[in-house]
């Protein structure tokens, strides 16, 4: 089976790290932080051991794909694996770092993948000997349970790298969706400016976040009000990303709300610190 290196073992890596494994490839996971690492697998283990609990998974396969995920001692084990989809800090200077040593090590035809939710492809497959065969695969959280990998096309990606990765999502049972490298990509892009805007709408007065969140679930046949999924993604995430949007579109309709700003000024940054348009300290 092939080998895949997964580099992070924080929230997203870990589950990027799980649906390798449970779809039969190998896996190595990578994180410069050991505690991080030991936490990043045991969620993965809870995580197996529920989809058994729920009839989803049988013992068997779960042990499988434990069996297939191996930690990883440093970035030179990537010297046998033909993808590294990277899931580090939202850093670009870390980031180019990983990139930098990953083309030193890992095989000429590998692909390298980040899973960055804004930074720029093109600037990261910069710094490496191989643009043609960098790309964006951005998995949606949780990744186990969303179907979406927004794929980045970054200005030098091939269109084989780009079908390659099109069909490892399709083997972990995800739909691929080509997007090109602009601020934001197509996700942030639609979503950040409608939450940014529920945002001003607290902020003129104009409704209560319980009243804007039910508007727009029952009206729009949204799942989930835009301020509990802002106060879900953490309101310190969306700020920096408006502010991508804002710096590199260079178009003032990408202002962030003063109101946001406010708000993680505060530390309240939502579910995380548990409090931003909810209270999450249980009263
Ligand atoms: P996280 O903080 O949970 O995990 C990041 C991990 O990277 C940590 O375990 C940390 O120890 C590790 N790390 C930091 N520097 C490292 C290095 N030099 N080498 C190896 N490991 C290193 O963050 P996360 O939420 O999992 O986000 C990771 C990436 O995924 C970011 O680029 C983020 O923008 C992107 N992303 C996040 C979400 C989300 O909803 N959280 C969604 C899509 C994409």
């Amino acid at each position: 089976m092939e080998k895949v290196m997964v580099i992070g073992a924080g929230q997203m890596g870990s589950g990027i790290a799980q649906v390798f494994a449970v779809s039969g490839f190998d896996v190595l996971l990578y994180d410069n932080n050991d505690a991080q690492l030991e936490k990043g697998l045991a969620g993965i283990q809870k995580r197996l051991a529920r989809d058994v609990e729920k009839g989803k998974l049988t013992e068997s396969e779960k042990d499988e794909a434990l069996k297939r995920l191996v930690k990883a001692n440093s970035l030179d084990e990537a010297s046998g694996v033909s993808l590294v989809v990277e899931a580090v800090v939202e850093n670009m200077g870390v980031k180019t770092e990983i990139f930098k040593k990953l083309d030193e090590v890992a095989p000429a035809d590998a692909i390298l993948a980040s899973n960055t939710s804004s930074l720029p492809i093109t600037e990261i497959a910069a710094v490496t000997s191989r643009p043609e065969k960098v790309i964006g695969m951005h998995f949606m959280n949780p990744v186990p349970v969303m179907k979406l990998v927004e794929v980045i096309r970054g200005l030098a990606t091939s269109d084989e790298t780009y079908e390659k990765v099109k069909n490892y999502a399709e083997k972990l049972g995800k739909t691929a969706v080509e997007v090109n490298d602009f601020p934001g990509f197509v996700s942030n892009r639609v979503l950040m400016p409608m939450i940014n805007e529920a945002i001003y709408c607290v902020y003129e007065g104009v409704a209560t976040p319980e009243a804007i969140d039910e508007v727009m679930k029952l009206g729009m046949n949204h799942p989930m009000g835009p301020l509990t999924l802002a106060d879900f993604i953490g309101l310190d995430t969306c700020l920096y990303i408006m502010e991508v949007l804002h710096e590199g579109l260079g178009d003032d309709k990408y202002r962030p709300c003063p109101l946001l700003r406010k708000y993680v000024k505060a530390g309240w940054l939502g579910r995380k610190s548990g409090k931003g348009f909810y209270d999450y300290n249980g009263n």
